[in-house]
């Protein structure tokens, strides 16, 4: 499917894990890539193994935790492309520890990279979908958004603060053509869940109806669908990618 034919997306934290997964998915639908990541080294790697497939592809380093690395980022963009057309707010990280033991350290990073991050990048780009009166803006949520997990609540009220995100600016841009969404993923393999204990992934696996981890591919898939022509008249909308763990309204 080439619906995707010539747009110019904008995925962060695209260096590694869901974020690449993203990234192939929409090249492969026919999308110019302007990958973003403050992981210089990983992102030069994956731009350079895109491009040598034929995909047009650019790097640019950006720190979503910094407003100015934000700007230069996608200012450097729209003069390499012209345009944003869509953005997938992915890059995110966990900092997790039980509600008395978290250091407002961890509060604080965990809500500027995942929750202020993605409002400082969507609003660094929608002034330029506006132009266009086309636009579709996908964020990976969770779905500890959704359902909260014990030793997360840094991480959760992040994720769930992206969906009420996403559903106010949906409110705010549908007049102008753009659509605004969310993907909450649940239990995916990454280098982001390498981490967890073998007790961990069991009692995570336990939870999970479908009885697998999820794949990077599986939450692309999900983004290149919100991201189509076929999703059109889909705005505002919270989609569950998690193998039926958690199937709440
Ligand atoms: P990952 O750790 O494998 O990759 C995250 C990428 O984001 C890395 O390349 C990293 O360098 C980049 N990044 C981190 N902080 C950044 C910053 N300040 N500025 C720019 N880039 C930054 O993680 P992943 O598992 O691929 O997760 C991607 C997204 O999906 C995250 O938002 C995560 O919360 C979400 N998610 C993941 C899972 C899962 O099970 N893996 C489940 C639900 C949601």
């Amino acid at each position: 499917m080439a619906d995707l034919e010539g747009r110019i997306a904008l995925i962060t934290g695209a260096a590694q894990g869901i974020g690449r997964a993203i990234a192939e998915e929409l090249a492969a639908a026919g999308a110019k890539l302007a990958l973003a990541d403050m992981n210089e080294a990983k992102l030069k790697e994956t731009v350079a193994e895109f491009t040598a497939k034929g995909v047009e592809a650019a790097p640019f380093v950006m720190n979503v935790s910094d407003q100015e690395s934000i700007e230069a980022g996608v200012k450097a963009i729209v003069a390499h492309f012209g345009k944003v057309e869509i953005l997938v707010n992915n890059a995110g990280i966990t900092r997790d520890n039980l509600m008395l033991r978290m250091k407002r350290a961890d509060w604080d990073s965990v809500i500027g990279i995942n929750l202020t991050g993605s409002f400082l990048v969507t609003q660094a780009v929608l002034p330029s979908m506006l132009k266009n009166r086309w636009g579709r803006i996908v964020s990976i949520s969770s779905v500890v958004g959704r359902a909260g997990q014990a030793g997360q609540v840094n991480y959760s009220a992040s994720k769930a603060g992206l969906i009420g995100l996403t559903r106010s600016l949906a409110r705010e841009v549908g007049s102008r053509g753009i659509t605004v969404n969310a993907v909450a993923p649940g239990f995916i393999e990454t280098p982001m869940t390498a981490v967890l204990t073998e007790d961990q992934t069991k009692a995570m696996l336990a939870t999970i109806p479908l009885n697998r981890k999820g794949q990077p591919k599986d939450i692309a898939q999900a983004v290149k669908f919100l991201a189509s022509e076929a999703a059109s008249y889909i705005t505002g909308h919270v989609l569950d990618v998690n193998g039926g763990m958690f199937m709440g309204a």
